[in-house]
């Protein structure tokens, strides 16, 4: 019954509209307790039969005791008060009601400037009374008294009457909190609704992103919602991509196998130089096959995070020479100058094979795509806390809208661009640079890339070439110090 938050956020009201009533009531009730008004009546009506009896006239002076004494009685019977006369000193010399205890005689100060202050004493049997004094004219002191009272709780709810008042307010609180619970409740749960709504609606395929409005709080989660919703759609899109591209990519290599072997099959090719051009297609296709299926099983077993790196000490300085040293040759063979600047040591902490797969790719593309006679750079900086390499080449850089766009799986800036390697027209698949990236992300560094431009007043605005940078952290020295560390 207590589920819906309408019916919860009434109660939490209906519980507070109750306990601040239940505080308010209490608060009457011990003001109730302490009698303020009945004590503050009962003073004024002593104070004004202790300034009418003080007059001369009222009562026998004192040296007249027994009259003094009848007079009091009679005031004490038609009143219903203790009159007590006092001498100056204190001592009782007539008193109505003796057997009640000793009044004290009340402050000098009181007496000769009488205020409404309550003056109160306890009798014998521990009863508080209220009284009010004056000079008589003989000097003495009378004393009116009256005892202090108290009504019960009972008596006070009948009197005052504020039950029924606060019944009414208490009424009037539930039906407006009931009021503020439908329109919080409405306020609230909308967007949530619009949510539940927009989940549902995801999961049968479809998403259209939500309003931002409601409470802050759902806001909040409307927000994340359509974040979310936004990564699983970018997901979805990048997962059915990837199937098109490796559907395609393995298609057309396997096309070409299919037409050469079967021109070899049935006889078309079959002057041993057509023969020769037929399986050296062959071959050169199920080569590329072969390095797809394993780099996308390196994807793969990256992204499952199965990869073990090892950690060790490396000095990028010598790998970055030693791989500029393996590619010379294919440099030579387009006649490209291989200039290095690296300093005389840079450690790293990671995989040095896996670290040399990253450069090795760089470099490779680098040459692949720089014209013949041209040069290739590869710089070395050791920052405060990283080192970085940059891959710079002659190539024809990359357009700007694809810069963002390259390290992302079989991505190519121009498929149909041939590439001219020393072993002919070799086609990539767009995985290396993706592959490379996942490597330098799991060493906590970061790739990018950039075109270098002509210098301002050149007067030649095109790029000059990409410079691939890959930045790792510098190795703390208690892990460079160490030997091999297994993730
Ligand atoms: P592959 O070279 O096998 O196609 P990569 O992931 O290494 O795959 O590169 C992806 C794409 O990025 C290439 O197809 C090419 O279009 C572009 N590219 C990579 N390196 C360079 C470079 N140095 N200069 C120009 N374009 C490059």
């Amino acid at each position: 019954m207590m589920h819906s938050l309408r019916a919860r956020l009434w109660l939490s009201f209906a519980l507070l509209v109750g306990g601040v009533l239940c505080i308010i009531a209490g608060g009457l009730v011990v003001y109730a307790a302490r009698n303020p008004t009945p004590a503050r009546l009962l003073t004024l009506r002593l104070d004004i039969y202790a300034i009418f009896l003080s007059q001369a006239e009222r009562l026998p002076p004192a040296k007249n005791i027994d009259r003094l004494l009848a007079a009091a009685q009679r005031v004490d019977q038609a009143l219903n008060v203790r009159l007590t006369v006092l001498s100056p000193d204190g001592n009782s010399i007539a008193d109505t009601r003796p057997e009640q205890g000793s009044v004290p005689l009340p402050p000098a100060a009181y007496l000769s400037n009488p205020t409404r202050a309550t003056l109160d004493y306890r009798d014998s049997s521990g009863k508080f009374w209220i009284y009010s004094a004056r000079y008589l004219p003989d000097g003495n002191v009378l004393v009116v008294s009256s005892p202090r009272l108290r009504l019960t709780l009972a008596q006070f709810i009948q009197e005052e009457a504020f039950l029924a008042p606060l019944a009414q307010a208490g009424v009037f609180a539930l039906i407006v909190a009931l009021l503020l619970a439908i329109w919080l409740s409405g306020w609230i749960t909308k967007p949530l609704r619009n949510l539940a709504a927009s989940v549902r609606a995801m999961s049968n395929g479809k998403f259209s992103p939500l309003s931002i409005q409601g409470p802050s709080e759902v806001q909040e989660v409307s927000q994340a919602f359509n974040e979310m919703a936004q990564r699983v759609q970018a997901s979805q899109q990048s997962q059915r991509d990837f199937i098109a591209n490796v559907s395609h990519d393995l298609k057309t290599p396997l096309t070409s196998i299919q037409g050469f072997s079967q021109a070899i099959l049935d006889g078309t090719a079959s002057r041993p130089e057509d023969l020769q051009k037929a399986a050296q297609i062959i071959h050169s296709e199920a080569e590329r096959m072969n390095r797809m299926v394993l780099d996308l099983l390196e994807i793969a077993r990256l992204d499952a995070k199965i990869v073990e790196f090892e950690r060790k000490p490396i000095d990028l300085a010598i790998l970055v020479d030693q791989i500029a040293g393996q590619f010379t040759p294919q440099a030579r063979q387009k006649d490209i100058t291989m200039q290095t600047d690296l300093p005389m040591t840079a450690m790293v902490t990671g995989d040095r094979d896996r670290l040399a797969q990253v450069f090795s790719n760089l470099v490779d593309n680098a040459l692949k795509y720089s014209p013949n006679g041209s040069a290739v750079r590869l710089n070395l900086l050791v920052k405060n806390n990283y080192v970085e390499v940059q891959v710079c080449d002659s190539g024809p850089g990359i357009p700007t809208d694809d810069l963002e766009k390259i390290f992302d799986r079989f991505y190519q800036v121009d498929k149909s661009r041939a590439v001219n390697t020393p072993q002919g027209n070799r086609r990539g698949v767009g995985l290396g640079l993706a592959i490379a990236r996942e490597i330098v992300q799991a060493h906590g560094g970061v790739i990018s890339v950039y075109n270098q431009t002509a210098p301002h007043g050149a007067g030649d605005s095109a790029s000059q070439g990409s410079v691939f940078v890959v930045k790792l952290p510098v190795a703390p020295p208690a892990i460079s110090m160490t030997g091999k560390i297994r993730k």
